[in-house]
C-alpha cells in the first residue's frame, strides 16, 4: 500500500469475556508508513485487542480489515499469510538452533508450510532459498557474522530483534509487536528503537503493543490510549503526554 493508505482498520471492536467487557468498542486505524504504539494501563485491554487483531481470539462484535480484507473469524496462519508478522511478549525462539536457522524457519512459515516440515521435505534448492533469505534477514538486522551461534545464547535485547528478523523473513507489511522493550536494559532498548526506525524507512508499517512509556514515546508517529478497555486518546506523542486524561488513568492505574 502506498504511504498513508491504511493497512489495518479496526472497526468497533468489542471482546467480552463472560460478564467482563475487556474491549468495548474501540476503533482507530494504522496507515501505511508509520509506527503506531498502543499503550494505556494495566488491564486497558491490550493484550487482548492485540489478540483480537492477530486472530488469537475471536471478537464478540465489530470487525479487523487487513489490507481492505475483513480478516475478522481468520485463523493466525491465515492473517500472517495476508502479510501480518507478530512476535511474542515472551521469546519463543528455538535456542538450541542457529540464528540462521531459527530465521529460515521464519521464512518457511511464509510458504504457510507448518514447522513439522521445516528441514523434512524441502529439497536442496529450497533449503538454499531459505537460507539465502535468513541471510538477508540477518544481515538487516546486523547479526550476519553470528549466523552459526545459538539463538539461546545471545542476551535477552539480542533474541528480541533476532524474534523480529524472524518475522521480517515472511515479509510482511504490518509488523504487530508485543511488549518488545520489556525486561531489556537501556542500550538494548536503543539499539531495537533504531531496528524499528531502520524498518520504518525501509516501509515496514508497525504497530507497537508496549508498556515503556519512554521507549514507546520517542518511536511511534502516533498512540492510540486505551483505558477500562475502551479508546481513551488518540493522537501524537506530544499531545497524549499532555492529555490530563491520560495522566489521570496512569496515575489512578
Ligand atoms: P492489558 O494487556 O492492557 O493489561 P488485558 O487485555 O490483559 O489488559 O486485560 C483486560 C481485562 O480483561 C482485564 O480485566 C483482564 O483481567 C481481562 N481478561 C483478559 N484476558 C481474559 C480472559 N482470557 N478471561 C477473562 N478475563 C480476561
Ligand atoms: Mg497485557
Amino acid at each position: 500500500p502506498a504511504r498513508g493508505q491504511p493497512v489495518l482498520s479496526v472497526k468497533g471492536a468489542v471482546k467480552r469475556f463472560g460478564g467482563l467487557v475487556a474491549v468495548n468498542d474501540v476503533s482507530f486505524d494504522v496507515v501505511a508508513g508509520e509506527i503506531v504504539g498502543l499503550i494505556g494501563p494495566n488491564g486497558a485491554g491490550k493484550s487482548t485487542m492485540f489478540n483480537l487483531l492477530t486472530g488469537t481470539l475471536a471478537m464478540t462484535q465489530g470487525r479487523v480489515e487487513f489490507l481492505g480484507t475483513d480478516i475478522s473469524g481468520l485463523t493466525q496462519q491465515r492473517i500472517a499469510r495476508l502479510g501480518m508478522a507478530r512476535t511474542f511478549q515472551h521469546v519463543k525462539l528455538r535456542p538450541h538452533m542457529s540464528l540462521l536457522d531459527n530465521v529460515a524457519l521464519g521464512a518457511h512459515a511464509r510458504a504457510g508450510a507448518g514447522l513439522m516440515a521445516a528441514g523434512l521435505r524441502l529439497d536442496r534448492r529450497e533449503e538454499a532459498q531459505l537460507l539465502a533469505e535468513a541471510r538477508h534477514q540477518l544481515a538487516r538486522i546486523g547479526l550476519a557474522g553470528r549466523a552459526h551461534e545459538l539463538a539461546g545464547s545471545l542476551p535477552l535485547g539480542t533474541q528480541r530483534i533476532l524474534e523480529i528478523a524472524r518475522a521480517l523473513a515472511a515479509d510482511p507489511v504490518l509488523l504487530v509487536l508485543d511488549e518488545p522493550a520489556a525486561g531489556l536494559r537501556r542500550p538494548e532498548k536503543r539499539a531495537l528503537g533504531d531496528l524499528l526506525r531502520k524498518l520504518r524507512e525501509e516501509g515496514v508499517t508497525i504497530l507497537i503493543v508496549e508498556h515503556d512509556m519512554d521507549f514507546v514515546m520517542k518511536l511511534v508517529d502516533r498512540l492510540v490510549v486505551m483505558n477500562f478497555g475502551s479508546k481513551l486518546v488518540e493522537g501524537s506523542p506530544a499531545a497524549v503526554r499532555a492529555d490530563e486524561r491520560v495522566q489521570a488513568a496512569y496515575l489512578g492505574g
